[in-house]
């Protein structure tokens, strides 16, 4: 997956030898659910009116208790076992204590010494990066500021929709070496989760948030450099650009001999650059302490193991799958890897019997562009009839879009608009002569050795006759002008 373009992994430095980058990733993601982490509240949509899923327990309102989302503890398991981690016999919930207007507990629910899980690995394009923990929290509100710059009237508002809605927060070592490595991570990880169904895990939609820490070293040095934490990237660019950018910071940094100070720090997408937010904060800062209000989780061992069982073929064991028994290239299959809907789209097309490398061109040049999936039985049809010569592949194109429209099937399509193939030579002659005689200075290009004015009566041929095979409409056109 990994492409050597802008990579950082290696920089010349001046002196001393050449940097080494070290990136950790922590990522929020929101499992799917319908309610909320604590509470019956809807999650509701993003654009919904503000503070119109709210209750009680979110609004963090006194004498209420929490109650944890079985659902979003499940996707939090099956993240936690994809990701091959070990999962505690007992876990528990903890308070992390600070103080913002989008908190109106004052406190997150979240864990601390006892996490869901521990010790996994997600393998990315050939480095296994180490995962040290997943475990469930809450997240905040948000704070809307709406102001009047004529009359310096600020106002701020919050909208807490998004308070107590269930986040997994997935932390690996530091084991990523490039932004080209931590955003191969991060779309990994996106295929896993997508494929498992423990989240959508739609970045523009807020469900998937990467928050990478960076520092460099001397390659060969078995220390760290002091990092800095980017927070709250929502795309797989910005986190990239992110991150070239604050290796190439911290790089003048050290060589003018300054030092990198450790912080938290933003990314603007309008100056495409880092910016200072914060002194990072320590654990001890936030005053963890149990949650009073759960009660520790004894997990059930038979259910981890249900879990365990009811997991999907994974996305690594997928692609090798693929290669291994269709010889598929490497390209087909990254594109249909990537993605679960594709990737059954293609096992039911060639378990309905569809030759497996034409299944797989028409899945990566024309399904997964569009982004409308027919059923496997009519890409099988589809892919047959063009295979066996029924129809081309100008006309079958035009069947894909009408059979995933309408679900009708492409035998029928391509019956009722007369689509056939002609690869009679007595009747495609007569049309190669008609073309020969309409574009003479083509005609005479193309003999005077000019090899690409065959594109041009090509074109004419098919406008002429869309049903014409354009193999053997071809080799007459050569024949008559060679
Ligand atoms: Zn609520």
């Amino acid at each position: 997956m990994s492409s050597p373009s802008g990579d950082a992994r290696h920089l010349p430095a001046q002196r001393g030898g050449v940097w080494e980058v070290v990136i950790g990733m922590e990522v929020h993601v929101q499992p799917r659910t319908r309610s909320k982490m604590f509470c019956g509240c809807a999650i509701g949509e993003l654009g919904d009116a503000p503070n119109t899923h709210v209750c009680e327990v979110c609004l963090g309102l006194p004498g209420v208790l929490p109650v944890p989302n079985k659902a979003a503890v499940e996707a939090c398991l099956k993240t936690a076992l994809a990701l091959g981690c070990e999962i505690p016999r007992h876990t528990k919930f903890d308070r992390k204590n600070y103080m913002y207007p989008d908190l109106p507990k004052g406190y997150q629910i979240s864990q601390y010494d006892l996490p869901m899980s521990i010790n996994g690995h997600l393998d990315v394009g050939g480095r296994k990066v180490r995962i040290r923990r997943v475990h469930l929290e809450e997240d905040t509100g948000k704070l809307i500021h709406a102001g009047d710059k004529l009359h310096k009237a600020w106002e701020s508002y919050v909208d807490l929709n998004r308070a107590g809605v269930p986040l997994m927060e997935i932390v690996s070592e530091p084991d990523l070496r490039s932004a080209d490595e931590a955003r191969d991570y991060a779309i990994e990880l996106r295929t896993l989760l997508r494929t498992i169904g423990a989240s959508e895990a739609e970045m523009e939609k807020g469900q998937m948030r990467a928050e990478p820490n960076i520092s460099i070293r001397r390659e060969g040095s078995s220390e760290l450099g002091v990092k800095t934490e980017l927070k709250n990237i929502n795309s797989f660019r910005a986190l990239h650009r992110a991150i070239l950018f604050e290796v190439e910071r911290q790089k003048q940094l050290l060589e003018a001999g300054d030092t990198v100070v450790q912080e938290t720090r933003g990314w603007s997408e309008a100056e495409q650059r880092t910016f200072s937010q914060r002194s990072k904060e320590f654990a001890e800062d936030y005053r963890y302490f149990p949650e009073p209000d759960i009660p520790p989780l004894e997990l059930d061992r038979a259910w981890i193991e249900d879990l365990r069982r009811g997991l999907p073929e994974l996305p690594a064991v997928r692609r090798a799958r693929l290669v291994a028994d269709h010889s598929l290239p490497h390209r087909d299959v990254a594109v249909i890897g990537a993605d679960r809907e594709l990737a059954d789209l293609f096992d039911g097309a060639v378990a309905a019997g569809a030759p497996a490398k034409q299944v797989a061109n028409w899945i990566v040049a024309e399904v997964a562009p569009s982004g409308k999936l027919p059923s496997a039985q009519n890409l099988a049809e589809l892919v047959k009839l063009v295979s066996d010569g029924s129809i081309t592949r100008d006309q079958a194109r035009e069947v894909l879009v009408e059979s995933v429209e309408t679900g009708r099937t492409p035998a029928e399509i391509a019956a009722e608009h007369g689509h056939k193939q002609v690869s009679d030579e007595s009747e495609l002659r007569v049309l190669a002569e008609a073309v020969i005689d309409a574009n003479p200075k083509a005609a005479a290009d193309f003999r005077g050795g000019k090899k690409q004015a065959m594109q041009a009566l090509m074109a004419d041929l098919r406008k002429r006759a869309p049903q014409a095979n354009p193999k053997v409409a071809n080799e007459l056109l050569l024949k008559l002008l060679g």
